[in-house]
């Protein structure tokens, strides 16, 4: 039984204003997404601002409430649990965010803040216990246990981010869903950053749901890849795969763009803006901005298809005409 089974998840927001008798319109953030994550496995969910992927994590946390679809951690369906029952859950699953200052109170010592979660997920141990478990986690995240009494302001961002992996790690989950944990800091600390994600994976088996926009960083810290492109999953497979091979347009727009990755082929820049995603375009999403499109890729949706091993892809080009 997979870790983390997503099952036709879509995640559609009402659009506020038009007049009380124009025709509710939605934003089609995340449209019928199936994934999978194992346990131990670091799995990249890639895409360009609002394609979808942070409202996708969201909502496995339950911080969105997801229109239709299921997410089965440990097998059992997230989407049908009490609010009660949800909290009790998320033991086994925990969020880092981008802006790790806007999770942590700034009146809160980070040791108070590390052992808020404690006390909820570690009911064994008392105040004591909770102050030298929180030590032990700063240690493990590479910051001195000394500092519980400092506050997030004489942090750095790294520093930061660190704290926010501290509290996450607290439950002792066995997923985690990093939003964006690195793009807000200086390259040489993201390094240090997807370093300690990859050391916590080995040591502990914690399996992630990496979401970033930079294939670089994410082809570096995971065994999988999702692709995804206007709420959908365009290109999926092993870090190799997809990297190695992209097989749908996008993917290699977006492999182009990382300098360090592909040098010596031509970059492709995509024309175009991202289309509404209140009214997505008709067949292929991508065809507006797709070098290779022909008259049937505006009428027909291509469905993920194998490309070969665990390599999937929504092209025509690829087979599924
Ligand atoms: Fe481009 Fe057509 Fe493939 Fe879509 S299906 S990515 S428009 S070639």
């Amino acid at each position: 039984m997979s870790l983390l089974r997503i099952e036709n998840l879509s995640v559609y927001y009402p659009v506020r204003g038009g007049s009380l008798f124009s025709r509710k319109q939605y934003v089609h953030a995340v449209d019928v997404v199936s994934l999978q994550v194992e346990r131990g496995e670091i799995v990249g969910l890639v895409g360009e601002s609002g394609c979808g992927k942070s409202t996708l994590g969201r909502a496995i946390v339950g911080l969105v409430k997801p229109t239709s679809g299921k997410i089965l951690l440990n097998g059992r369906d997230l989407t049908s649990l009490s609010a009660g029952e949800l909290r009790a859950e998320r033991k086994n699953f925990q969020m880092i965010f981008q802006d790790p200052y806007g999770s942590l109170n700034p009146k809160m010592t980070v040791g108070d803040s590390i052992m808020e979660i404690l006390s909820l997920h570690r009911k064994d141990l008392d105040r004591a216990g909770r102050r030298v478990r929180a030590a032990e986690l700063m240690e493990k995240v590479g910051l001195s246990g000394s500092r519980l009494d400092d506050y997030p302001h004489q942090f750095s961002g790294g520093q930061r981010q660190r704290i926010g992996i501290t509290r996450a790690l607290a439950a002792e989950p066995g997923l985690i869903i990093a939003d964006e944990p690195v793009s807000a800091l200086d390259v040489s600390v993201q390094a240090q950053i997807i370093n300690l994600l990859s050391k916590i994976r080995r040591e502990d088996g914690t399996a992630f749901l990496f979401i970033a926009h930079d294939l670089a960083v994410v082809r570096h810290i995971s065994d999988r890849i999702a692709v995804m492109y206007m709420g959908k999953i365009v290109e999926t497979g092993t870090s190799d795969e997809v990297c190695s091979n992209p097989l749908h347009p996008y993917t290699k727009a977006l492999l182009s763009a990382v300098p360090r990755l592909k040098k010596r082929e031509k970059r492709i820049v995509l024309s175009g803006d991202v289309p509404s995603p209140i009214n997505p375009p008709s067949g292929c999403r991508f065809h507006p901005r797709c070098p290779f499109a022909i008259d049937s890729c505006r009428e027909r949706q291509p469905e993920l298809h194998s490309a070969g091993g665990t390599h999937w892809v929504s092209c025509r080009l690829t087979g599924d005409k």
